[in-house]
This record gives structure tokens, C-alpha cells and sequence, in this order.
């Protein structure tokens, strides 16, 4: 897809102060030059207390599941040995507020990477709720709170109020319409061309790549397919040409070679059709949400 053609889509998803940046970070990384700038995402929850209609990141399929800040912290450990340069690192979801000891990934993600921003991604729904002790810990890790946007209440006053008491950074991404939703449909066939996939897919630039389980992700589909996999009993495969194990690497730059290609797992996206004016909606859990 040419470059012309993939900013409308930008903006509507993205529209934030994040903008300049992130097509900063589009244009180093457009054409799949992917550079030190992209940014790494770990789900620290898989569930999510919206449970939107064909999440993305399958959340609203999973069970009810926590990553353990001990598999967090060494996993943080070995990356940062790797590189400590990235764009950002995401604590995201599912929903990270439900995280009974979300201070504690805020604590690790500072410790192993002192110098570079780290957000927290939430839809926002929980942050009224949130104790002193979690604005307090985000003040003292310099974590930037970014709320996505979906068309449900949000308690913006009570939010700006403790943002402001305890002086941490909140953001609003994304807007709040009803077909604010990106669908990206799976084949189920897996017989997409997979240079084809690659080359017309908006996460293949860098803007998902995905930390699970030690392994680094191109994108949040094959890092969380497994719920999508359980819920319908498919097989839609993972092999390890689909991600790199970063305990088996000895340098960024092979986890750059492996960003800058295409992979099996693409042969499953129907990437030419994705849709970025999708209406929002709670799941049904139907397997049409995603196909
Ligand atoms: S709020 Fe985000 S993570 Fe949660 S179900 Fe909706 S799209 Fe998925
Ligand atoms: S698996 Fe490949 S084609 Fe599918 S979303 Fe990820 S990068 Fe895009």
C-alpha cells in the first residue's frame, strides 16, 4: 500500500499529540526500514472489562489472566542487555488496571529502561478508581497514562483532577465514534500470499511489535492468536519463524533483520481488507467478529 493511502488511516486511530511522532516513526519505518525507533509492547493482563467486538489483541477472548512481574522482570532484564533503545515501552492489554500489582511493572519497566518513555495503554474506565498509591508510583516512574478512546462514559473530570494532584502525564489517543474500530480479517485458509500480507498490513511498520512469553512479536496477532485459537478450536499455527526468542539472540539487530520481513504467520491475514471505519460494539464471542 502506497504512503498516501495509509495516512487517512493514521489519523483517524491515532489522532493525538502523538501524531508527529508517530508518523515520524512511519515515515523511518515505512517501507519496512525499521529502525532503534519502534516500540515494545507487553500485555500484562489478557482480559479486559470492555471485551470490544473483534479486539485486535484478542482480549476479549482471553480468560482471566495476569502476566507475574518475575516472568516480567527477567524478560525485561535480558532485552535491556540487548538494547535499551526503543520509542516507547507499552504496558497494555487487555486492560492493565485490572493488574492488581500494576506499581510493581512500573517499578520493573523503570529499572530496566531508565531513559525511555514508558505509557501505560488503557481504555480508561478504571483509572477513576485507581488508589493514591498507583498515581503516586506513576509520578515517581515518570509513566505517561494514555487512554484510548472507545464510545463508552469516561469520568474525564475526576481523571484530570488526580492527573493533575499527582502531576502524571494522561493522554487521550484515538476518538470516541462509533466506527472508530479497526478490522483486520483472518483467513482462516492460511492461504494469503505472504509477501502480499506483509507488504499491506499497517502493523507490519513497526507500531505493534509485541514482547510475550521472552519472545519478540511483529504484531500483536500471532503473539495472541492462542485465544482466538482456544475459543473457536482452530490451529491457526505459530512456528519459530514467527517471532524471535530473545534469550537466543545476541544483538538488536537480529530482532531488527527479523522486523524487516515477512513471516509465515502473515499467510493468515487478509490484510488488503482491512476496514478502519468498523462500528464498536461489545463481543458476542461470534468467530465473524474476526473473519
Ligand atoms: S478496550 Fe482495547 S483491549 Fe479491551 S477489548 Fe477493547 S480493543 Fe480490546
Ligand atoms: S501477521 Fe503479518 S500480515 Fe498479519 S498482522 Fe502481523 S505483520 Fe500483518
Amino acid at each position: 500500500m502506497r504512503l498516501f493511502k495509509k495516512i487517512p488511516y493514521l489519523l483517524k486511530t491515532y489522532i493525538s499529540a502523538h501524531i508527529f511522532r508517530d508518523a515520524l516513526q512511519f515515515l523511518l519505518v515505512s517501507n519496512k526500514k525499521i529502525t532503534k525507533v519502534f516500540p515494545v509492547e507487553v500485555h500484562i493482563t489478557e482480559h479486559c472489562n470492555l471485551n470490544c467486538k473483534g479486539c485486535s489483541h484478542f482480549s476479549s477472548l482471553a480468560d482471566e489472566e495476569y502476566l507475574e512481574p518475575v516472568d516480567f522482570e527477567r524478560d525485561c532484564r535480558r532485552l535491556s542487555r540487548l538494547t535499551n533503545k526503543f520509542y516507547a515501552f507499552k504496558l497494555l492489554g487487555g486492560e492493565p488496571l485490572l493488574h492488581p500489582k500494576i506499581t510493581e511493572f512500573n517499578d520493573i519497566a523503570r529499572r530496566h529502561f531508565p531513559g525511555i518513555p514508558i505509557q501505560i495503554i488503557t481504555n480508561g474506565t478504571l483509572l477513576p478508581k485507581q488508589p493514591e498509591e498507583f498515581w503516586v508510583n506513576c509520578h515517581k516512574n515518570k509513566i505517561k497514562i494514555l487512554i484510548s478512546q472507545y464510545p463508552v462514559k469516561l469520568n474525564k473530570d475526576e481523571i484530570k483532577k488526580a492527573a493533575k494532584k499527582y502531576n502524571v502525564g494522561v493522554e487521550y489517543i484515538g476518538n470516541k465514534n462509533k466506527n472508530r474500530m479497526c478490522k483486520m480479517p483472518l483467513d482462516l485458509s492460511g492461504n494469503q500470499n505472504i509477501e502480499e500480507s506483509y507488504k499491506n498490513c499497517i502493523m507490519s511498520w513497526g507500531m505493534c511489535v509485541t514482547l510475550r512469553g521472552g519472545k519478540i512479536y511483529a504484531c500483536s496477532t500471532p503473539a495472541h492468536i492462542k485465544f482466538f485459537n482456544k475459543c473457536f478450536d482452530k490451529n491457526l499455527g505459530v512456528s519459530e519463524s514467527d517471532y524471535v526468542d530473545i534469550y537466543k539472540i545476541d544483538s538488536k539487530k537480529e530482532i531488527i533483520d527479523f522486523l524487516c520481513r515477512p513471516f509465515p504467520f502473515c499467510r493468515y491475514c487478509r490484510t488488503k481488507e482491512t476496514d478502519f471505519g468498523e462500528t464498536w460494539d461489545i463481543s458476542k464471542k461470534e468467530i465473524t467478529e474476526w473473519l
